[in-house]
């Protein structure tokens, strides 16, 4: 459904953060990106939401297909309207706006007729947002403001989430709460492709899995078969 094929990119003229990097997400799996710091994963998640740019960056090769379609010469306004989102990363919530009003904000560009329940399958994956409907975002944990960064990117009820880090700065039991809130956004039936440190979460959650390495993809394959990797227990699992 979403097909990265031989995609490079470049921030200024010396950082070339990817080089050719392909792989699919198939339709209604989650797909999980590890790496360590710097290896680009972050870069992948804006190549593909076309907020590269933001960053100073460009694509330099390769092509970004959705639903059959070219997605890599279009604005992020437009990747937002194929109903392709990211989370934002580092949450950025509206402080001063209420919890409610931040999802209301999320749902602008969605369908005025699905709002409504959106919103209530928002509430009803987070009830902890409900229940802290009219406080402004500022007053929240760490935890609920990535609860609500998730809940507004799914007010658009999006056919691919692209989540940059959700774990991170969490305490363990936040960050399996995570892993399941992914498990359940997939099972309505949206993509996900899970940018994740914690490698244990990600393949527990995922059907497929990709490693990138300064910039380059080193792996592929479905997550029992990372998790069952040497190199893969070795970097990134805690193994020796
Ligand atoms: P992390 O987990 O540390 O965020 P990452 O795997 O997400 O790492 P990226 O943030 O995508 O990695 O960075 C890939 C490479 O591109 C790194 O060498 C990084 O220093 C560089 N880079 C990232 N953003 C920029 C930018 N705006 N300008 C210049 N170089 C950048």
């Amino acid at each position: 459904m979403l097909s990265i094929k031989d995609v490079s990119v470049r921030y200024g003229r010396s950082v070339q953060a990817l080089r050719g990097v392909s792989f699919d997400v198939p339709e209604r799996e989650v797909v999980a990106v590890l790496g360590s710091n710097g290896a680009g994963k972050s870069t992948l998640l804006r190549a593909i939401s076309a907020t590269l740019k933001l960053h100073r960056g460009t694509i330099t090769g390769g092509e970004i297909t959705f639903e059959g379609k070219r997605i890599d010469k279009m604005d992020p306004a437009n990747i937002v309207l194929q109903r392709v989102m990211q989370v934002p990363e580092g949450r950025q919530i509206f402080g001063r706006m209420s919890v409610d009003e931040n999802l209301r904000a999320g749902g602008l560009s969605a369908d005025p007729k699905r709002r409504e329940s959106a919103r209530d399958r928002v509430y009803t994956l987070f009830p902890r947002l409900a229940e802290r409907s009219k406080q402004p975002g500022l007053l929240l944990s760490g935890g609920e403001q990535q609860m609500l960064a998730i809940g507004r990117a799914l007010m658009c009820e999006p056919k691919v989430l692209l989540m940059d880090e959700p774990s991170l700065g969490l305490a363990p039991q936040l960050v399996t709460r995570i892993g399941n809130i992914v498990t359940e956004i997939n099972e309505m039936g949206t993509a996900v492709v899970l940018v994740e440190q914690n490698a244990t979460m990600a393949l527990r959650v995922a059907h497929r899995a990709v490693v990138l390495e300064v910039g380059e993809l080193q792996l592929q394959g479905s997550a029992e078969e990372l998790r069952n990797s040497e190199d893969v227990q070795h970097l990134y699992l805690g193994g020796h």
